[in-house]
């Protein structure tokens, strides 16, 4: 957990960490700021340096909050929805059962109970594309464990405001963001190396770089994929 300082509007969290220089940081999909600092030095010196990175900072945001966004979800029958970076159209079965949700060729039954409102129906498609990815993370970690030599104690799968994973080194935990079942496939195996990667090196340092080189060449292609596509409509506080 780090503390945060204020730069004009703009809130910018500093997070100390065994390095010996400042890395700036906007993170997507919406622009939070995250400073990564060395753990002595003084808040005011890194105010500073945030200061002179501000134009920089304010640019990079509005890259990022002009991306596509998906619009907000009615779930009512032809509406879209992504799996697994392809797109669906829903069908809405309303019947009194249990809610379940079924992909066929190119539809996405949503079965739900008559009258069933948003609110509920986002919930029951949250934990089926949560359970997607359950289904799949664990052999992923499995696959890139001996690899990496990295042993992953807990997985996590939830859903993730301003991070598509993000991780404990201490406690060797990885979570990721359950929209990840949303995107192509390599998306979900791009964090998850990434995840794991920070196990070894938890700073987008020059030696993290160069793992990901090493062991996922396209790392930078799926990142600029996920970074683009569009993200989902939320009504985001900072
Ligand atoms: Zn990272």
């Amino acid at each position: 957990m780090g503390v945060h300082i204020q730069l004009g509007d703009i809130s910018a969290e500093v997070v100390r960490k065994d390095i010996k220089h400042l890395h700036l940081n906007v993170l997507p999909p919406m622009g939070k700021v995250r400073i990564s600092a060395p753990r002595q030095m003084q808040l005011n010196t890194i105010r500073v340096f945030a200061i002179s990175r501000l134009a920089w900072i304010k640019t990079e945001q509005r890259k990022m909050q002009a991306q596509p966004r998906e619009t907000p979800r009615l779930f009512l029958t032809r509406e879209s929805h992504y799996v697994w970076g392809k797109r669906y159209l829903l069908k809405r079965v309303e019947q009194d059962a249990a809610p379940s949700v079924e992909l066929g060729h190119n539809q996405l039954v949503l079965r739900v109970r008559p009258g069933t409102d948003e609110v509920r129906c986002q919930e029951i498609l949250d934990g089926w594309y949560r359970e997607q990815i359950r289904q799949v993370a664990p052999a992923l970690v499995h696959k890139w464990s001996p690899a990496l030599a990295v042993e992953v104690a807990r997985l996590f799968v939830q859903r993730m405001k301003t991070q598509w994973g993000s991780c404990n080194p201490v406690a060797r935990n990885i979570r990721l963001n359950t929209e990840l079942a949303k995107k192509p496939p390599e998306c979900l195996e791009y964090i998850v190396v990434h995840e794991m990667v920070h196990l070894l090196e938890p700073s987008h340092n020059q030696r993290f770089t160069d793992l990901m080189d090493l062991h996922l060449p396209p790392w930078r292609h799926w990142r600029k994929a996920l970074n683009e596509l569009p993200v989902r409509h939320e009504d985001w506080a900072y």
